[in-house]
């Protein structure tokens, strides 16, 4: 036997026992008369003590190993001496005196030490990925990740859900992000592109009569990356037929209680609220809510309606609106960190930013205190909840630029000033989405989800203004992040073509994208609707990272590289000509 048991499950009651155990060499300390050394394995770790004097050939081979060789040892458990005890190690009571030590492998030095904290660039972490997984916070991120698809399944399961594959090599998905291509040999010059979700997928899985379908998908997308954005990443991807919103809101609920429950042993508040999308973008900024702390927006058109700063008044002549919010204690930011702030919003498009601070009785100080009569800064006070010793922000533009740009601000000073409460959970439902969005760029409307959206009226819904059209879409949020997007499906080919119509989707373009899909409708399609939720956001929002690469076992860098293999990695002229392609001059 290789091992008879793991290192980090030994306890005082194991003493005198005979064991096996197997591992890597942790750390090793010589002091001559006794060696130590804390054997790691993916349970923990141990201390084994071998005596030179007592067990000679065993200190010969003890005193060659280092770092992470991978060993086998044979001892006895001991109970450590009187005052040697390390309270800090679940096995800090006992030690294994070794009869035995064999090396099963030897390790070069590693580039980092296996420890949490270790400094190290990430890109030196994924080259070396097999040594930083190692580390207990790695092990115990992939552990978890594991888990919780384990738990999903184990309750769609229990719900009559089937879990089903959709294949990887398709063709182009409506989810609005640049596609991965694959050239295929056997059909020259043609290409399959990787799916961006398996939505149509899924939704002729509905067709098909398997009224309840999930996957743990992967989907690609040849998108930026970001801290938070692979360029491939996992999704429970769920349908059901027959249901209406609410029984998809209810499911999806019960899911994340339960989530959090087996995995992260906390009761989470329920129900979870549900806010429109109008009032999140009124009361937040963004849909993207963060309900662990206050700092709301607040309209301010009406403080300042009788105001004689120009700036202000040409804004609210052209229709814009005047917006803030306080920070609680910023007061005491100096003019540079202010001017910081000023500049992250402009870097994020704003055209300035005001700042008010808030004193006792009244007095304010701001560049522009003197404009601002005893009423305002009152009424300022007032419509933000300032008190003295808080500083309010604000913002004078169209709505579309002063909500995002305050929203994340918002975010930002309340992450960065220690506003957010520890362990705090706060989930979230966005409804009522508008069905557009106003694409300026291109000049038309896109969806707000994807073509496949009901507009809520159905089809007659799509008569009037565009703008006032809302979707039967809803996502989930915690904390300030996504963690999930659904709609009810259109099944009707009637409503669908109004749906392409409105969105300047010609029948012919319709039937080159998405011909194989509107067929399927034509035969007998029932009502259904489902989300695709993202798992690697909520393996960082259950273990506290704002990192991708934390929940991911080999991620790629910022720039889409894959720093363990070096992919992308260019190909021989061979392979191409086989594909039918030939490179162009770089
Ligand atoms: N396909 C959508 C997405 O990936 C989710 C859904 O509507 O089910 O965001």
């Amino acid at each position: 036997m290789m091992r008879t048991q793991e290192c980090g499950g030994l306890r005082a009651s194991d003493a005198g026992r005979e064991v096996t155990l197997a591992g890597w060499i942790h750390h090793r300390r010589d002091h001559g008369k006794i060696i130590f050394i804390d054997l790691r394995d993916a349970s923990g770790t141990v201390q084994v003590v071998v005596h030179p004097d007592v067990a000679p050939e065993v200190a010969s081979v003890a005193e060659t190993v280092q770092r992470e060789f991978c060993v086998s040892i044979r001892g006895t458990v001991a109970k450590r001496k009187e005052g040697t005890e390390n309270p800090n190690l679940p096995t800090g009571e006992i030690e294994v005196a070794a009869s035995w030590v064999e090396v099963l492998a030897p390790s070069e030095t590693p580039p980092f030490a296996v420890e949490d904290d270790v400094e190290v660039d990430d890109a030196t972490r994924l080259k070396y990925r097999y040594i930083d997984l190692r580390r207990p916070e790695m092990q115990h991120a992939l552990r978890l990740r594991a888990k919780v698809v384990r738990e999903i399944r184990a309750f769609l399961d229990a719900r009559a859900f089937t879990e089903i594959e959709t294949p990887i090599l398709f063709k182009s998905t409506p989810e609005g992000a640049r596609d991965f291509l694959v050239p295929s040999r056997l059909q020259r010059g043609r290409f399959y592109a990787l799916p961006q979700s398996p939505q149509m997928l899924k939704q002729i899985l509905m067709v098909g009569g398997m009224e309840r379908y999930y996957q743990i998908a992967r989907c690609f997308r040849d998108e930026d990356l970001r801290a938070d954005r692979q360029l491939e990443h996992t999704q429970l991807d769920l349908e059901m037929s027959f249901v209406e919103q609410e029984d998809i809101l209810q499911l999806l609920e019960t899911l994340f209680i339960h989530l959090w429950r087996e995995c992260l042993g906390i009761d989470v508040e329920q129900p979870f609220p549900r806010l429109s999308y109008a009032e999140a973008i009124r009361r937040f900024g963004t849909d993207h809510v963060d309900l662990r702390y206050g700092m709301e927006l607040a309209d301010l058109n009406e403080v300042f309606a009788g105001t004689t700063l120009g700036i202000f008044t040409s804004v609210m002549a052209s229709g814009g609106v005047i917006r803030g919010f306080a920070v609680p204690g910023a007061g005491e930011l100096n003019h540079a960190q202010l001017k910081k702030l000023e500049h992250s919003a402009m870097d994020r498009g704003a055209k300035g930013l005001a700042w008010v601070i808030v004193r006792e009785g009244g007095e304010v100080e701001s560049p522009l205190a003197k404009h601002l009569s005893p009423g305002e800064r009152e009424g300022l006070a007032s419509a933000t909840d300032a008190k003295p010793g808080d500083l309010v922000l604000m913002m004078a533009d169209a709505p579309d630029v002063v909500n995002p740009i305050l929203g994340a601000l918002r975010m930002e000073l309340a992450k960065e000033r220690g506003l957010i409460p520890e362990g705090s959970w706060k989930f979230c439902w966005i409804i009522d989405y508008p069905f557009f969005v106003w694409n300026a760029e291109e000049d038309r409307w896109d969806p707000i989800h994807h073509p496949f959206t009901m507009p809520v009226g159905g089809g007659d819904a799509l008569e009037g203004d565009p703008a006032s059209v809302r979707a039967s879409a809803y996502d989930l949020v915690l904390n300030g992040l996504e963690l999930l997007s659904g709609s009810i499906r259109i099944h009707r080919p009637d409503v669908q073509r109004k749906v392409f119509d409105a969105l300047g989707i010609s029948p012919e373009d319709a039937d080159e994208r998405f011909g194989f899909f509107l067929e399927a409708f034509r035969y007998g399609p029932p009502p259904h609707g489902g989300i695709g939720c993202g798992i690697d956001r909520v393996m960082m929002q259950m273990l506290g990272t704002d990192n991708i690469r934390d929940v991911v076992a080999f991620p790629k860098t910022q720039s889409g590289i894959d720093p363990l293999s070096g992919a992308p990695t260019p190909v021989d002229a061979e392979q191409l000509k086989i594909l039918g392609l030939r490179p162009l001059p770089s």
